[in-house]
């Protein structure tokens, strides 16, 4: 393979909500992707386009806010600024995980062809992640050359060698998407084997990414971090084992055929997590968000883990998801009680801060919509919330209102629910409407309707633009929209307490 091509892994620049929270990009997956190359001698860099390069002024990238027209606030490098990036390479690849940012992945890539026009040599452009996957006729019609369909870190290393040689032949690759005129060419990842522990994936390259600039900035993908410190992300394993209808990866549960393994339950060794967080600790970070989907689903392995986790000066922040039954375990009678000795152990290693997604208080909602993943008539949260609070561990819990067929009297239960939990111990609490990503079930139950496929297939990106928790709802629901955005709103100012609620207001992209 040729080890001469130059291939810059990045991040777009963001498009937020006038409500909603600026944050840097920083996501885990890029650095596997940067990791992957430079484990094969590949020059590789990585760029998060919302704070530019190390050498890069903040006022220009983070703090350069750009109203749009279709009524966001666009921040990060301007696109001539990142046109001078890209001219220094050959592949530029994306990982697109969140819909609301599609516009701004397509931005990236006609900038990258634009540059390779004007240079008069080719740039190969590329993306993955769950979000390009489900949105590939959107990415291919729109400057992308190939879209990742399987793990990315062992495609692109595919592409690249296909790439280096000159033929632009990738009809070898399985796990991947092309373009064949209007035509999709759609190449399985027939050959991937579900495997448990994932073995040969190279160590996310953390020193690729902007930790200094984020830890600058202060303002991690959610949650609440004490000003000064520095953070990056760890993945134990991948995947979850429920199946929520709104979740990002539940359509392609259902594609293990085209997608192989993506979405399904694997994890990381032990000996791997004790490198990896060896590497985040000698890089000085001293706050790790777990970027698991699901961390709590093997109490055994976590408690294995704990001893490997447990650092001097090192904390950790779950934000991104925990199922909430693990904290409880049966008792000799069968019922349900709070495991005291697994929260004690979680406070043990170091984890400071939990975001808690107690999603409804209508069952039947949960069970239709979350897979019935926790069930507050039969497991008391206030006990867990309690036993949280005990061991000094900061919790937020996060309430879904709005589902499609959902009623006002069933929002106003899962309001009150919040205002108990708040009661019981709480450091805070968010609403969110539930979004039918493109990859969601939930998604492929409104797109029935074949006028509203022919209307999102005629201009997606109005859609995706609007595609946030806080913006009112893109499909039909029981509860009107706009009541429905009054309501994320005003829950929230009612619930929280003020010194939360300024800290938050403070990093508003309009701030
Ligand atoms: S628990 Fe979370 S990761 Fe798992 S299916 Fe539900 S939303 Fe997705």
């Amino acid at each position: 393979m040729s080890k001469n091509l130059k291939v810059l892994v990045m991040e777009p620049a963001n498009q937020q909500l006038p409500t909603d929270t600026a944050r840097p990009n920083g996501a885990l997956g890029p650095a596997f992707l940067v990791g992957a190359l430079r484990a094969q001698g590949i020059e590789a860099d990585y760029l998060d386009a919302t704070v530019g390069l190390p050498s890069d002024l903040i006022e220009e990238t983070f703090y350069n806010r750009v109203e749009q027209e279709n009524g966001t606030i666009r921040y990060g490098m301007s696109a001539s600024a990142m046109a001078k990036v890209f001219a220094n390479y050959d592949i530029i690849a994306t990982s697109s995980i969140f819909s609301a940012q599609t516009r701004l992945h397509l931005e990236a890539a006609r900038i990258a062809k634009e540059v390779a026009d004007q240079r008069g040599r080719e740039i190969l452009v590329i993306s993955g992640g769950v979000n390009a996957r489900a949105m590939r006729e959107v990415f291919l019609s729109n400057h992308f050359d190939i879209i990742a369909l399987a793990e990315g870190e062992k495609v692109i290393i595919q592409i690249i060698d296909a790439f280096s040689r000159g033929n632009r032949d990738f009809s070898g690759i399985h796990g991947i998407a092309t373009r064949d005129g209007d035509r999709t060419v759609l190449q399985p990842v027939s050959s991937e084997r579900k495997t448990i522990e994932m073995k040969d994936l190279p160590f996310p390259a953390f020193d690729a990414m902007p930790l200094d600039r984020y830890q600058q900035i202060g303002i991690p993908h959610a949650g609440l971090l004490p000003k000064g410190m520095k953070y990056a992300a760890i993945q134990t394993s991948r995947g979850c084992q429920d199946r929520c209808t709104f979740c990002h990866i539940s359509l392609e549960k259902q594609q293990a055929d085209l997608l192989g393994a993506v979405g399904s339950l694997r994890m990381f060794s032990l000996d791997r997590v004790r490198q990896e967080v060896d590497r985040a600790v000698a890089l000085g970070v001293n706050r790790l968000y777990f970027e698991d989907d699901n961390l709590f689903f093997n109490k055994k392995r976590l408690t294995e883990l704990a001893p490997i986790l447990r650092r001097d000066g090192l904390e950790y922040s779950n934000v991104n998801g925990a199922n909430l039954r693990f904290l409880f375990k049966r008792d000799q009678q069968g019922q349900n009680i709070v495991d005291t000795e697994f929260i004690e152990m979680l406070a043990g290693f170091g984890l400071k801060e939990l975001v808690m997604p107690f999603e409804s208080r209508n069952v039947d909602i949960l069970q239709k919509y979350a897979s019935g993943k926790f069930n507050p008539d039969v497991m008391d949260p206030i006990l867990i919330v309690k036993a949280l609070k005990k061991v000094g561990i900061r919790i937020s819990g996060n309430f879904m209102i709005g589902f499609r067929d959902e009623s006002w009297d069933s929002i106003l239960r899962t309001k009150e629910y919040a205002r108990v939990l708040l009661d019981a111990g709480l450091d805070a609490v968010g609403f969110m409407i539930p979004v039918p990503y493109p990859g969601s079930l939930d998604f492929e139950a409104v797109m029935q309707n074949s006028a509203t496929r022919e209307e999102f297939n005629k201009d997606p990106l109005q859609f995706t633009d609007h595609m946030h928790w806080r913006a009112k709802p893109l499909f039909p629901t029981v509860v009107s929209g706009e009541k429905l955005v009054d309501a994320v709103q005003e829950f929230w100012l009612e619930l929280n307490q003020s010194p939360y609620k300024q800290e938050k207001l403070s990093q508003n992209v309009c701030s």
